[in-house]
């Protein structure tokens, strides 16, 4: 299970888009929200979006992984779908924050990769949520703000990509994919390829 999590901005979306469309075997976890969709953003796909009377419902179901109130409003991730994707072999890519990641380590620990991505400076990240265009001046000054409180917490994550350029960012998400996946303990076959070995030398 790999999560993702950044400041809002960092371009850790972007990201995300790219790693599933290049890597077959990820599957992302769509997380339910109380927030209203942005423009362009589709349900089902961007989020689940509900209200906050179906989200308690769901949360006194014990229907999330976790869940986080982030900026105002409730974010949740679904566990049912998560379940079926890892029986059927896949990778689970979640893009969640500090707090459900705090969350997944308590369950999931050995698991877990966990990814930290930061934008190479405030101008940079300014800009980004600007240029993104969805949100207003406010949104986009309350997420600066909140940036800080985000990017205390990097020492709890594996690994930090500084998303100077999208495709070395990228590669390098990409690398960590393939490694931690050859990582011994990850290699659920690799008993049986060694006797098959040892029983053919
Ligand atoms: P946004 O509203 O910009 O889509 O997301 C705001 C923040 O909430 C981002 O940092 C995103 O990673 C985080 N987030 C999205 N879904 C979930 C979730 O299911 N759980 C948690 N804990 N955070 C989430």
């Amino acid at each position: 299970m790999f999560v993702l999590s950044s400041p809002s901005g960092a371009g850790k979306t972007s990201l995300s888009r790219k790693l599933l469309e290049r890597n077959k075997n990820l599957f992302l976890s769509i997380s339910y929200t109380t927030r209203p969709p942005r423009p362009g953003e589709i349900n089902e796909s961007d989020y689940y979006f509900i209200d906050d009377g179906k989200f308690n419902e769901m949360l006194k179901r014990d229907e999330f992984l976790e869940s986080a109130k982030v900026f105002d409003h409730y974010y949740g991730t679904p566990k049912s779908p998560i379940i079926a994707a890892i029986e059927s072999g896949k990778d689970v890519l979640f893009d969640i924050d500090w707090q459900g990641t705090q969350q997944l380590m308590n369950s999931l620990q050995d698991d877990l990769v966990k990814v930290f991505v930061l934008p190479p400076s405030a101008k940079e990240l300014e800009k980004r949520l600007l240029k993104r265009n969805q949100d207003t001046n406010k949104t986009v000054k309350d997420r600066m703000s909140k940036a800080s409180n985000e990017i205390s917490h990097y020492a709890e994550y594996d690994y930090i990509i500084v998303n100077e350029d999208f495709e070395d960012s990228l590669v390098n998400i990409e690398s960590i994919l393939v490694a931690e996946g050859l990582k011994r303990s990850r290699q659920l076959k690799i008993q049986e390829v060694i006797n098959n070995l040892l029983n053919d030398l």
